[in-house]
């Protein structure tokens, strides 16, 4: 499934920039003289799990006053009805401009879920204009510089949200077509008696190598930890060009497994600005997942678990990757037990929706415990691609719904009826119920939890969708 974003606003706001940051190459000439030649552009492209077709609007003739305005007009009313989701950019150092509201009436008359980009906000001089794109009448603006990439993984979010809804909405048509196989049974609770998807079998090809990302914060000890990790000795290749421009990849190989990790971090280091640390080490975390089945989330053990730390932590989970946690730094440490057991407790109370997400105490420095490290990944990577038949899927529902049965909601029981996984990568189960929306958030959170213990499924993001069916 993929996602159809429009990109839309008048000449010169920044379209075509936004396109090409999206898209990862210079596939457009940018231009600063409105109204450039430019054909309309359309490239699917896939950030993480999201897959986007994006339509630039920015392809303009220059012709009389009136043929341009024409064929805008109707460009822009082509790409808004192919869209998902429009991004409505403005440029928040002109203010708004009378082509802006032209522009913000044909949206909000298309009715379409709209983001509204503040773009050129990069510095002080976009303050008033931000605040005029309220007026637009399409929400809160969001501010963005294409240009300089700041605001990306606030996008990247909002993207992220519109295709949760649009699978969302895929899926219980998929739901609608399972509850039809099942219309003649009407049974109790749940009814079990399905013989499909019997395979547990894993679904990854143990020859492919495994894609591994490492991120943390500045100074976490990444780089230290990589070229331990990949030592000399163990190096295979060296930088290969052709993922995108800012990253490279390294294959090495440990104990008979092949494992590939891109580093995107390494390279852009030097073009750091010092105030805007914070937020760039969380979208370098973003930019480095996009390509990775398992994350290690580098943690300095010295400052262990702030608040950047979580961000980090929370964005792989939402991503849906695998997470192994390095306490790096270890070497530093000087009461391991006590501090181990402070930091488990820390993990639980700041990041609950990673269950028993593995710790593990390394040293990049000295190379200390970096086997068990890839030993974790090796084993959250095959947590990640479990699979649970149907059947037996369908005996735990039975048995924690009977142990723990569901609430009556305005005098009516609820009934939890079916479950199966659908996807795996991360884990991602649908369940009906005759009434998905009453059913409290702690029944489903008890169903999560008792499915993770029942299936050991720990740490990694599991998806669990309910979905009408009765
Ligand atoms: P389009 O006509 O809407 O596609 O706009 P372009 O992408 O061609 O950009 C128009 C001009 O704005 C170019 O000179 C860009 O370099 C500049 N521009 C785009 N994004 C930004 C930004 O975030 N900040 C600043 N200061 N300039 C930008
Ligand atoms: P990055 O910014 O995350 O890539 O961090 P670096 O790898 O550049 O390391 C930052 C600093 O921490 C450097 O001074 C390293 O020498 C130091 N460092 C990295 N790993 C360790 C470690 O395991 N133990 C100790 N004591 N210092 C480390």
């Amino acid at each position: 499934m993929k996602l159809n974003v429009a990109i839309v606003g008048r000449p010169n706001v920044g379209k075509s920039t936004l396109f090409n940051r999206l898209v990862g190459k210079k596939l457009a000439l940018v231009d600063d003289r409105p109204g450039v030649t430019r054909d309309r552009r359309e490239s699917e492209v896939q950030l993480g799990d999201l897959h986007i077709n994006i339509i630039d609007t920015a392809g303009l003739e220059v012709a009389e006053e009136d043929a341009l305005e024409t064929r805008m007009r109707l460009q822009t009313e082509e790409a808004i009805g192919m869209a998902d989701v429009v991004l409505f950019m403005m440029d928040a150092r002109a203010g708004t401009t009378p082509m802006d509201e032209h522009f913000a009436a044909m949206v909000r008359k298309a009715g379409k879920p709209t983001i509204l980009l503040a773009n050129k906000s990069e510095g002080k001089a976009s303050d008033a204009g931000y605040y005029e794109a309220f007026s637009l009448g399409l929400g809160e603006p969001m501010p963005l510089s294409a240009e300089h990439g700041i605001g990306m993984a606030d996008l990247y979010e909002e993207l992220v949200k519109y295709d949760e809804e649009k699978r969302a909405k895929l899926g219980s048509d998929e739901a609608d077509a399972i509850e039809a196989a099942l219309a003649e049974d009407d049974g109790p609770l749940v009814d079990v008696d399905i013989e499909d998807d019997e395979s547990e079998a894993p679904l990854y090809d143990p020859t492919k190598p495994l894609r591994v990302a490492i991120v943390g914060r500045p100074n976490a000890g990444k780089s230290t930890l990589i070229n331990n990790l990949i030592g000399e000795d163990r190096l295979l290749t060296g930088p290969e060009a052709g993922i995108t421009r800012d990253s490279i990849s390294v294959n090495w190989e440990f104990r008979d497994r092949k494992f590939k990790l891109f580093d995107t971090a390494g390279m852009r280091r030097k073009a750091r600005v010092q105030e805007k640390l914070e937020k760039l080490s969380v979208s370098d975390a973003l930019r480095s997942i996009q390509f990775a089945e398992v994350v290690i989330v580098t943690l300095d053990v010295t400052k262990p678990f702030e608040k950047q730390d979580l961000q980090i932590a929370d964005l792989v989970g939402r991503e849906g990757r695998a997470i192994v946690i390095a306490l790096n730094k270890w070497d530093l440490v000087e009461k391991p037990q006590e501090m181990m057991a402070e930091l488990r407790e820390k993990a639980t109370r700041l990041l609950p929706q990673m269950r028993d997400v593995p710790l593990v105490p390394v040293s990049g420095l000295t190379g200390k415990n970096l086997d068990r490290l890839m030993k974790s990944v090796l084993d959250i990577y095959e947590v990640w691609n479990r699979r649970v038949s149907t059947s037996r899927l369908n005996r735990w529902l039975n048995g924690a719904t009977q142990g723990h049965p569901p609430p009556a909601v305005g005098g009516r029981r609820i009934k939890v009826r079916y479950v199966t996984q659908i996807k795996t990568r991360p884990p991602t189960f649908v369940v009906m119920c005759s009434r998905p929306d009453d059913l409290p958030d702690s029944y489903q959170r008890y169903l999560l939890n008792d499915l993770r213990d029942t299936f050991d499924i720990p740490a990694v993001p599991v998806r669990m969708l309910m979905r009408k069916g009765d």
